[in-house]
């Protein structure tokens, strides 16, 4: 069939059949169909629908446009976590050392930040040599050593999606459910994973912001993991304000480090929390514990005797980074950073917080990227210090930022403090935890 016929079919609001999206997966994997015809069918893709036939055939027929990682040789099951992004959101560098120390392999693919959110592997490269650019051979390695390994996508897995989101971004045609099923579980389902737990964000800083979608989300996301034979579970989390502490690659590995030490401070217990949760879940579906009471037990335990901390440093070393970080993590500091307080201008409770706001202030000093080909500086960032709820009075602290020079800091500093709605009326409590969804 030529493009053009499969693109009418479904602009005329007709189900396409699965040989049809595989020609389509096919053309968009060998580069036979340009680039206007496959955004043309994700235009009409997003205006007519899929049906959950649709939703799986493209699922299946991305995940196939490459490599399907095969760990069968790692004695022990395997499983991962996968946020779909936001503030300060960094549970990735405590959930992965803490799972492998409970007895799961945890193969890691991450992606890089973009626009307000943060990625992993940018978070990672914050410690001096670490190195996120592994071959498979290398990626194995290292999971066998220290029991998980934290790494970029590589060209060969689910090239079709990397090709798809791109034109998605660029023609608006991201914010569809099934798209979005289809593109993160293509990637998802190539690491040969045993479970999955899926930390679906919702409010102000997540790309999907209403609790409602981010419930349909879950569910599809859910459904087609165990539809594949993963086992598989969504967390719905809040992203009303950032998560934990710090914004800001290296200040948020400091963070990590802190919780892995034992040394959290009062604004960090988030992370924990959180990081606990979507643990405890990796552990229940993989067998290792029989009740989500027992896997949280198991974490604590992990986290009291420092054998996260050491997995973390294990991990380090094998990854070409500087241990040091785990002995002194205000190294992560760099010295000649300022600090700049971000005060409140009137008293009153925080009644909301822009996150996305505060994620695109600090990419836009460099924190963060607004095209994917930019540059990082991973030093700066925000300590957020105000939290939905509280009280703060005129002239408070909201946050101190950490930049380069004055110039950054006049350049965001509105920014940063108008993120923050200060009103009369206390809000009600916000749960960092929303739904279980399985
Ligand atoms: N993240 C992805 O990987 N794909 C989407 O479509 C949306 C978020």
């Amino acid at each position: 069939m030529k493009p053009q016929e499969i693109i009418s079919k479904k602009r005329d609001g007709l189900p396409l059949a699965r040989e049809e999206i595989l020609e389509f997966i096919d053309g968009v994997t060998d580069k036979s169909w340009a680039d206007y015809q496959i955004s043309a069918l994700l235009m009409a893709m997003f205006t007519r629908g899929l049906d959950l036939d649709e939703q799986n055939a493209l699922t299946d027929a991305m995940l196939h446009s490459g490599e399907i990682l095969d760990f069968s040789d790692i004695d022990a099951p395997k499983a991962d976590k996968h946020s779909t992004g936001g503030v300060g959101d960094k549970t990735s560098m405590i959930i992965a050392p803490v799972v492998a120390a409970c007895g799961v392999a945890v193969p890691m693919i991450s992606g890089r930040g973009l626009g307000h959110t943060g990625g992993t592997l940018d978070k990672l490269e914050a410690i001096k040599g670490y190195n996120v650019r592994l071959s498979t051979d290398e990626f194995r390695q290292i999971i066998k050593k220290c029991g998980f390994a934290m790494a970029g996508q590589t060209a060969e897995i689910a090239p079709a999606d990397k090709k798809i989101y791109a034109l998605r971004d660029a023609t608006a045609t991201v914010s569809y459910i099934p798209l979005i099923v289809a593109s993160i579980m293509s990637k998802k389902l190539a690491e040969g994973l045993d479970a999955l737990v899926l930390d679906v964000k919702t409010g102000s800083g997540a790309f999907i912001e209403e609790f409602e979608e981010s419930k349909k989300l879950a569910a599809a996301l859910v459904k087609t993991g165990n539809a594949f034979g993963v086992k598989t579970e969504a967390v719905i989390s809040d992203m009303n304000q950032p998560l934990g502490k710090y914004v800001g690659n290296a200040l948020e590995i400091y963070e990590c480090v802190k919780i892995l030490r034992n040394e959290a401070d009062e604004k960090m217990l988030p992370t924990l929390e959180l990081s606990i949760e979507l643990a405890a879940g990796m552990l229940v579906l993989s067998g290792v514990e029989d009740s989500i009471k027992n896997s949280k037990f198991k974490i604590q335990n992990v986290l009291d005797s420092g054998e996260g901390l050491e997995r973390f440093r294990r991990n380090i070393e094998c990854q070409g980074g500087d241990i040091k970080v785990c002995d002194a993590p205000e190294i992560l500091f760099e010295k000649d950073l300022i600090e700049f307080e971000i005060k409140a201008e009137k008293s009153g409770f925080v009644a909301e917080v822009d996150t996305i706001c505060v994620g695109e202030a600090i990419s836009l000093i460099g924190g963060g990227r607004t095209r994917a080909e930019d540059g990082i500086d991973h030093a700066v960032g925000f300590a957020c210090h105000a939290e939905i709820g509280g009280e703060i009075r005129a002239g408070d602290a909201i946050g101190v930022l950490f930049c380069r020079n004055a110039n950054q800091a006049d350049l965001i500093s509105e920014k940063l403090r108008n993120a923050y709605k200060i009103g009369d009326e206390k809000p009600q409590k916000l749960e960092l935890v929303r739904e279980v969804v399985d």
